[in-house]
């Protein structure tokens, strides 16, 4: 391998994570739930994680963070909880994650969904937008994203959920891209706030969400046991939270976000290569890179770039690879015969400016020899 540049799929796990993962296995593998001293200090595991996160998202309340398996599990549970909950309409960015989208249309019918489109310069909602949408007197929560999965666009979540709170507005981040790439900031007074562990070396299988502090006391993700306060019944991962929480708290303190290896990439090949990177015009995560190519079908430059050692994807893990088109490139204005020419480039802290170079002169490449075949 050559260079990974997948990140936003997944993440290799940290090295200090997978550490304190195998000491979590080997130590306390028992069930937190039971009454002897071994599951008691499983139990102390648990809670202090719990209390270091809280600390770290800056919440009055530690048992305002339920775990999950994942940012999935979790999205899911908070629009069941609107859907329960609310009056009037839930509106969603055009750009959601399939995990948001896909359980908007489960449990709320057409006339209750409000869709917010993007502006396809920058790839976020204008806050604008958002306003309007409150303005109508209609919408009962908004569902917004951090960052998107696949532009890599910033989306005005903070501002959001303050026009929220104003006017009484439930909301929902999914800020499962944001984690681990942005500092996390203070969480308190968002509203509900999803993320999960492998997109930032935490291991797969490992979530969390951060629930409101007033207004969402009956929410639950699963009934049945006492796990995590009432509100997800089932047995803990106890070693995927342990490794989550220190691959975050690691990210946090080795925090750059500075996108200069990624935009020096990006010159290159729009003038080397002739591409077009979506959503440059407005804030962007600063590990990636959406990019249309000239020419030729995606999957042939994915693997033919495959062949030299360079992964990418072709868009989101959830629709690469299937042939369904993809709704935020749809929301970004791509065409279906466009959408076949997009390559997802994502970069991790780790990646080294040779991998960038290699990449680009990858691309390069590829692209003479697809030209010489095509012609
Ligand atoms: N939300 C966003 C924005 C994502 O990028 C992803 C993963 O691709 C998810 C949710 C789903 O996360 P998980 O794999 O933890 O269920």
């Amino acid at each position: 391998m050559h260079g990974y540049f997948d990140h936003n799929a997944t993440t290799p796990m940290d090295e200090a994570a997978r550490a304190v993962w195998n000491e979590t296995e080997a130590r306390h593998w028992h069930n937190p739930s039971g009454l002897y001293r071994e599951a008691g200090e499983a139990r102390r595991v648990l809670e202090d994680e719990r209390e270091a996160l809280a600390d770290l998202f800056d919440l009055d309340d530690p048992e305002r963070l339920v775990f999950t398996s994942g940012a999935t599990e979790a999205n899911q549970a908070v629009i069941r909880h609107f859907a329960g909950t609310i009056e009037g309409k839930i509106a969603l960015s055009a750009v959601e994650h399939p995990s948001v989208a896909a359980a908007v249309d489960a449990n709320f019918p057409g006339d209750r969904i409000m869709r917010l489109p993007v502006d396809p310069a920058t790839g976020a909602v204008p806050l604008e937008s958002i306003s309007a949408a409150l303005a109508t007197g209609e919408v009962g929560a908004l569902s917004l994203m951090a960052a998107n999965n696949e532009t890599g666009a910033i989306q005005p979540w903070h501002e959001a959920a303050d026009l929220c709170r104003e006017v009484g507005v439930a909301f929902h981040c999914d800020a499962a891209q944001w984690f681990g790439k942005m500092p996390a900031g203070s969480l308190d007074g968002i509203g509900f706030v999803t993320g999960c562990g492998h997109k930032f070396g935490g291991g797969k299988g490992s979530g969390f969400l951060v629930r409101p502090e007033a207004g969402a006391d009956h929410f639950h993700i699963a009934v049945g046991g006492a796990q995590e306060n009432g509100r997800r019944a089932g047995t803990e991962n106890l070693s995927g939270i342990a490794a989550m929480g220190q691959a975050l708290r690691g990210r946090e303190e080795k925090m750059s976000c500075q996108g200069g290896p990624r935009d020096a990439f990006e010159d290159r090949v729009v003038a080397e290569v002739g591409v077009r990177v979506l959503a440059k015009a407005g804030p962007r995560l600063w590990n990636t890179s959406m990019l249309v190519l000239p020419f030729g079908k995606n999957l042939k430059w994915l693997t033919r770039l495959s062949q030299r050692g360079f992964a990418v994807s072709t868009g989101s893990a959830c629709s690469a690879g299937k042939g369904n088109p993809s709704a935020v490139m749809a929301a970004m204005g791509l065409d279906h015969e466009a959408m076949g020419r997009v390559l997802r480039i994502s970069s991790g802290p780790e990646t080294t400016e040779a991998e960038w170079e290699g990449l680009a002169a990858a691309l390069a490449e590829i692209a003479a020899e697809l030209g010489r075949e095509l012609a």
